[in-house]
């Protein structure tokens, strides 16, 4: 299964790849430009692999966001996924824009409170939050925790009587409905490990608005990822509001919907999620029940707006077969291909690679693993070595899963911001690849 399962027509051209991502554009001196600043400058003076995010395009995306929201007529706020792109560039800027941050773990916690961040802007979510990330989160008087769980809802109410304080919690709840997408990126059905099964989630609440210490507040759910149709996020906000209205007519309170995040984006120029369809369905569905809203939203933001640069080392030929276009860039710098059979756009860096008539190529990288390929049979222009490409949309789920794998240090990263760029990473040098190691004394050698 791809990421794409639902989409089978050709390939798109290099011309129609850039035509449908207008923050790309092909100059005929200085080649291919990110928000108008030249990719090969980057390159240049940095190398590759090599990170490339806009902050321009991803101010845009998260402003559209927010717009279609308000022109909905929903109270909403937003919480951007951490987990998409962690960078504290990026948090620093949705920071700036008032954005609030959903986070899956401790280190995000603290990251986002060290992008500025304030606690009460921030929401936990994941199926296993440990006790000491429980502790702190309580602690710093986070705004919201998406309890998984009925075990999860005892452990909290214990840690909050031990700190003395209050946690507003939601339940997050399963709602079994299909959203259609890759096995891996799939969450809201039953036999997923994620949420409350929704059969349990009115009883669930009623005993958790009883618990001391805990302040319930509502109801949240996620169903995937990579969602290019409104269809499952209606089926699942429909069943979500069912059940405000069934524990409101028992008595209790319910003050906050959060519905997750999961829009998908255009990889081969599929049509990508809409904001403003999304909104439409949460305004469909719960619109009428007078309460906050809240969305998640990781990869629809951020992942168009980021690219991977990187360079062609060499052409192997072979014969009469499809060529493999050996990168300078592996699996372990980008999982996404490898991990779930993702396609990412492939485009040269030089206008004239780029008008060149494509032949079927094999892209792929130079790690000791066959899944280490980016691309099979993909037409491409003939490169040779020493070119450059971009690989498309990467800003999401790219970076954060990089690994150091083969002892490949991690790639640097650039953000483009307001016609100008920033390292806002340098590459990783060979020897911070062990210096967290240590050698017991009767092992150590001359080095
Ligand atoms: C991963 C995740 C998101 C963001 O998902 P995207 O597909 O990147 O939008 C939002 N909420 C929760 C609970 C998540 O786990």
């Amino acid at each position: 299964m791809a990421d794409d399962v639902t989409f089978h027509d050709p390939d798109p051209s290099v011309a129609e790849l850039l035509a449908s991502r207008p923050y790309l554009d092909m100059d005929p001196l200085c080649g291919l430009m990110l928000d108008g600043v030249a990719l090969n400058d980057i390159a240049d003076k940095v190398g590759t692999p090599c990170w490339v995010l806009s902050g321009d395009t991803l101010r845009a995306r998260m402003h559209r966001m927010r717009q279609a929201m308000q022109d909905a007529g929903l109270n909403a706020s937003i919480y951007y996924a951490v987990k998409a792109n962690d960078h504290l560039a990026v948090l620093s800027l949705l920071r700036e824009e008032g954005f609030g941050a959903d986070i899956v773990s401790g280190g995000e916690l603290a990251r986002a409170l060290k992008a500025g961040i304030p606690a009460h802007h921030i929401v936990f979510s994941g199926v296993g939050k440990s006790d000491a990330e429980l502790e702190q989160a309580i602690g710093l008087g986070i705004g919201q925790i998406n309890v998984e769980s009925a075990e999860e809802l005892e452990i909290i109410s214990s840690i909050t009587s031990k700190l003395g304080k209050q946690a507003t919690i939601t339940l997050r709840v399963n709602p079994d409905v299909d959203a259609r997408t890759h096995a891996k990126i799939t969450t809201g059905l039953a036999a997923n490990k994620f949420g409350i099964p929704y059969d349990d989630a009115a009883a669930l609440y009623a005993h958790a608005a009883s618990l001391p210490g805990i302040r319930a507040a509502g109801f949240s759910t996620h169903i995937g990822s990579q969602i290019l149709s409104v269809a499952p996020y209606r089926a699942a906000y429909a069943r979500i509001a069912d059940l405000v209205r069934t524990v409101r007519a028992a008595g209790q309170t319910v003050d906050v919907v959060d519905c997750g995040g999961g829009l998908g984006i255009s990889y081969r120029n599929e049509p990508e999620g809409q904001p403003e369809a999304l909104a439409g369905a949460i305004r469909a569905e719960l619109g009428g029940l007078d309460v906050r809203l809240a969305i998640e939203p990781g990869r629809w933001p951020v992942g168009p707006s980021g690219l991977l640069l990187s360079t062609v080392i060499l052409n192997k030929s072979r014969g009469d077969e499809a060529p493999f276009l050996v990168l300078d860039a592996a699996m372990n710098d980008l999982l996404r291909p490898s991990m779930y059979d993702a396609w990412h756009g492939l485009v040269p860096l030089s206008p004239h690679d780029a008008t060149l008539a494509a032949i079927p190529t094999h892209v792929v990288g130079p790690v000791c693993e066959s899944g280490d390929t980016f691309a099979r049979d993909r037409q491409l222009p003939p490169m040779q070595r020493g070119a450059r490409l971009a690989i498309l949309d990467t800003g999401a789920y790219g970076a954060v899963m990089s690994s150091t794998y083969n002892s490949r240090p991690l790639a640097a990263e650039v953000l483009v911001d307001k016609g100008t760029w920033h390292v806002i990473r340098p590459r990783q040098p060979q020897d911070a690849l062990w210096q967290d190691e240590r050698v017991p004394s009767h092992l150590a050698g001359t080095a």
